[in-house]
């Protein structure tokens, strides 16, 4: 298949993996900070075939594992009330908010569905007059052109029963933000490919110095995350600190203009928690005041929800790569796709799914880690790095 299979090629992956065994002289550790990146490496055992002293750790950029819990438990209450039709994408549904998930909801009688797009819900919402349609509004840069048209669409068209419930996350932010934490191990990132094509890489090169980072875009075939770990390790091993572009067939500095314009005439920007990790400065968007009649939030005034994460759940320090998931005594016992005690094992970008799903069910992580002279993190930790962070 074009685009795919020669980026499968083994000859060439052989050569990448040949270079970065030469390159590599030291240990060194980055982060890839797409879920997406993440279940590529896993799947195809790219991190197996690393050089041992070669850190791949696993970033927060999963839009289902970070969307906070009070936002689901938000969607939770608004998909319970008469009169209304839910409408989300379907991995939201089965992500535990506090006791309950979206497909309890609907199977007591709630009127949840699974929709494609949310140009699809506006046309629920078109079909139904008499009904308050709303969609789950939540993503990355990736997915906010398409949310933000569908309100600008709704506004044209006169569409007054539909409205958005609003959890988008933006990423340099959240880049900025593990570079700062207290345990912080990353030294280098692979950029989110597709976050980058519509954002173009103008935010990174400012985060890039202050921090000192290499910071790679990178794709997500196993020849794009091969290229993306070379060129990184590259500039570690000579000391260098710059953004490069190993995603060309999709990425250009500048961006997407028409998709950036329509984020920037319907949302705002906004501190945004982030589920496991904490309320971080600049790092979601929300409706603009302009917009602020299509804000579910605001439309069924659910403001305060009181809630409660799992005990046994470490998905904060998987997200902030202070553990990997087998490390989590929960993994694979209590915790598995069909009872999931966190997002990170519902989500198809999040960790704890990708080691499931790929057999990585031994807990040896701690061994290596021990190995390479650091510390295992105890559990808990994330409350001491929340405390002491810029994340909490
Ligand atoms: S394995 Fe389950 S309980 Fe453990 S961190 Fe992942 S989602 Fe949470």
């Amino acid at each position: 298949m074009k685009y795919i299979d020669e980026f499968h090629d083994p000859a060439l992956a052989r050569r990448l993996l040949d270079d970065i065994h030469t390159t590599v002289t030291r240990p060194w550790a980055l982060m890839e900070v797409c879920g997406g990146q993440t279940h590529s490496i896993i799947r195809h055992g790219i991190d197996q075939l690393l050089p041992d002293s070669l850190e791949l750790i696993h970033g927060p950029g999963c839009p289902v594992c970070v969307t906070p819990l009070e936002m689901i438990d938000k969607a939770l209450e608004i998909a319970s009330r008469p009169g209304v039709i839910f409408c989300s994408f379907g991995d939201m549904l089965r992500v535990p908010g506090t006791g309950r998930d979206l497909f309890q909801v609907k199977s007591a009688g709630g009127d949840v569905r699974v929709v494609y797009s949310p140009l699809d819900a506006l046309d629920v919402a078109r079909r139904n007059p008499d009904r308050e349609v709303v969609f789950f509004g939540i993503g990355f840069e990736t997915t906010a052109p398409a949310n933000a048209m569908t309100v600008h669409e709704a506004r044209r068209l006169g569409i007054a029963n539909f409205s958005l419930l609003v959890s988008h996350v933006r990423v340099p932010p959240a880049v900025e933000a593990i570079m700062r934490a207290p345990h912080c191990r990353v030294q280098g990132f692979l950029a989110a490919g597709h976050v980058c094509s519509v954002m173009g890489t103008e935010e990174y090169p400012a985060l890039a110095e202050r921090y000192r980072v290499p910071i790679v875009v990178t794709g997500f075939e196993p020849l794009d995350i091969l290229e993306g770990v070379r060129r990184a390790v590259r500039q570690l091993e000579r000391g260098e600190h710059r953004v490069e572009n190993a995603y060309p067939r999709a990425v250009r500095e500048a961006g997407n203009a028409p998709a950036l314009a329509r984020i920037e005439e319907v949302f705002e920007v906004t501190d945004r928690s982030w589920r496991g990790i904490g309320t971080i400065p600049d790092s979601g968007w929300r409706l603009s005041d302009a917009f602020r009649a299509y804000d579910a939030e605001h439309r069924f005034e659910v403001g305060d929800v009181r809630t409660a994460e799992p005990a046994a759940c470490r998905s904060g320090e998987v997200l902030q790569g202070l553990i990997k998931p087998h490390e989590c005594e929960a993994f694979g016992t209590r915790c598995t796709p069909r009872t999931p005690l966190g997002a990170t094992m519902v989500s198809s970008e999040g960790a704890c799914a990708a080691y499931y799903l790929y057999r990585r069910l031994t807990p040896g992580a701690p061994a290596a880690r021990e190995a390479a002279g650091r510390e295992p993190v105890p559990a808990g930790a994330t409350d001491a790095v929340k405390e002491a962070s810029p994340l909490g």
